[in-house]
């Protein structure tokens, strides 16, 4: 076999056999292998002719046909199987090879795989990939994690056949070892969120207004001329215009309403709980799938009494400009959070993400893409320290314009019975960091009382305890 292919793909199901015909369509030789061969040969079979795969039914064969430094990119499924193909590859592969996964592995796996394989003598580079088949096919938005090196020799290719703005790929070097596959996480958490926002504004404009699902999609597709111009949007104006070809009914009527997740939000809910950073946007959503899909407990809460009362809508332009004034709030937020995430993770690990550029890439390709990105990169490239994005002399004054019609709209909610988990906790956080004083302050007291907690005073500097079982005095702990 020749040292011929410019890189491999090692997994053909849908997304690896698309990047494959991504990377050949831009002009790269393609070496290809999956465990089944006949994977192998279907992808020859349907699409052979559109440029230069070479195909192996032996991983060996494979590896020999990749040209120095072979770079192998794995598309298979994540977990087990993920680490049973890195085995097979660095069992032949040779000092200063490449294995990139771009399965969608939790980052802490990534963080393991990296150090087994340097202490082999290979670079490993995690890398997230968003966009679906689809976007795999044609250009995705990447977040390649690993060494700045090992980016040298994959970098070009993968920003080739990323997706573009502007000329400018929707690809950049992230950070080491798990720090690509982390913004990928809280990538799929922000999506979690925007979701679960888009949905709750559904909700009141349905049950506000009574309008059909199509006349919502009215309304959500004039909101793409606003700053909310995104693919979610707009794919929600999409559904909302789909009538089941059986029954006649608006196809959302007749989908079950119970919300599926295959772990991405949890992933960046727990490790925001580790890192103790607030998404409460990203954790609101996840429950809220969670409730949706609880059939017991929805199916035994007939006794409780229903408090579901039609809103009033006195203004139906007032209305519908509420609803898309509290949703944009309510992103600014959830997206504030995601990134106060990932500054903390980066503290935590080590990692110097530069949050412009994660915010560029995120701008076409993937599910977040979004006009609003354009935004939160101008931010960051005017002050990549940012304590918090929703603060930002280009945010605030727009968050603050709008704050006003998210307060109306949770407390319609709260009044009317219309369940607003992700709208409700934006308002909260909103309150909370702008709190002057917040009765944290009492929780210490309590914290002391129980378990000696101590706590610090707001006038003279040192660590407190006050004797509650005793004399109830003072005395300076530290
Ligand atoms: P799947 O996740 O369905 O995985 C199927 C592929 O994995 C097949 O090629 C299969 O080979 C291979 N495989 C499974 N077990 C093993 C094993 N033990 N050894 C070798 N190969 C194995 O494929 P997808 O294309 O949907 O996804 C690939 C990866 O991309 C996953 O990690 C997924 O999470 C990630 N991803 C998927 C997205 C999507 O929209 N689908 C989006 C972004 C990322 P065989 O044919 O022999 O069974």
């Amino acid at each position: 076999m020749s040292e011929t292919a410019d890189i491999g793909v090692v997994g053909l199901a849908v997304m690896g056999a698309n990047l494959a015909r991504n990377l050949v369509s831009h002009g790269y030789s393609v070496a290809v292998y999956n465990r089944s061969y006949s994977r192998t040969e279907k992808l020859m079979a349907d699409h052979g002719h559109e440029g230069t795969f070479i195909p192996s039914s032996d991983i060996a064969d494979f590896v020999a046909s990749l040209s120095r430094p072979r770079v192998a990119i794995i598309l298979v499924q994540a977990g087990a199987p993920t680490d049973a193909v890195i085995d097979q590859l660095a069992e032949h592969m040779e000092e200063g090879d490449i294995i990139v996964d771009c399965g969608n592995a939790h980052f802490k796996d990534t963080i393991r795989r990296e150090a087994a394989i340097q202490a082999r003598g290979l670079h490993f580079v995690g890398a997230g990939i968003s966009g679906g088949e689809e976007g795999a096919l044609e250009g995705p938005s990447i977040m390649p994690g690993g060494t700045p090196e090992s980016y040298e020799r994959v970098g070009p290719m993968l920003e080739k056949i990323s997706a573009h703005v502007d000329g400018e790929p929707c690809c950049t070097y992230i950070g080491a070892d798990g720090a690509g596959h982390f913004v990928k996480m809280v990538h799929n958490g922000i999506e979690y969120a925007d979701m679960q926002l888009i949905a709750e504004a559904y909700d009141l404009l349905r049950k506000g207004l009574g309008d059909t699902p199509e006349q919502i999609a009215d309304i959500f597709e004039s909101w793409m001329e606003t700053e909310l111009n995104s693919y979610l949007i707009e794919i929600t104006a999409e559904v909302l215009r789909q009538y089941d070809a059986e029954t006649g009914k608006p196809l959302v009527d007749v989908i079950v309403d119970a919300a599926s997740q295959k772990g991405t939000g949890a992933w960046t809910v727990q490790t925001a709980l580790e890192l103790g950073v607030p998404v409460t946007g990203i954790g609101e959503a996840t429950f809220a799938r969670g409730l949706s899909s609880s059939p017991l407990q929805r199916g035994a809460s007939a006794p409780l009494e229903s408090h579901a009362l039609s809103i009033e809508v006195e203004d139906r332009d007032e209305f519908i400009e509420q609803v898309r004034q509290a949703l944009y709030a309510s992103k600014i937020v959830a997206y504030s959070q995601g990134f106060d995430l990932i500054q903390a993770a980066a503290d935590f690990y080590g990692w110097e993400i530069d949050k412009g550029e994660l915010a560029k890439i995120w701008r076409a390709g993937c599910i977040i893409r979004a006009i609003f990105l354009n935004d939160i990169t101008d931010a960051y490239r005017a002050n990549p320290d940012l304590p918090l994005l929703m603060a930002d002399e280009h945010f605030a004054p727009k968050i603050n314009a709008c704050i006003p019609s998210l307060r109306q709209i949770v407390s319609r909610g709260a009044l009317t019975a219309i369940p607003l988990p992700a709208f409700s906790s934006s308002l909260a956080y909103f309150d909370g960091v702008r709190a002057d004083r917040l009765p944290a302050a009492l929780i210490q007291g309590q914290r002391d009382f129980f378990g000696a907690h101590t706590y610090l005073r707001v006038d003279n500097e040192g660590v407190y305890h006050t004797e509650w079982s005793g004399d109830r005095t003072e005395s300076r702990w530290d």
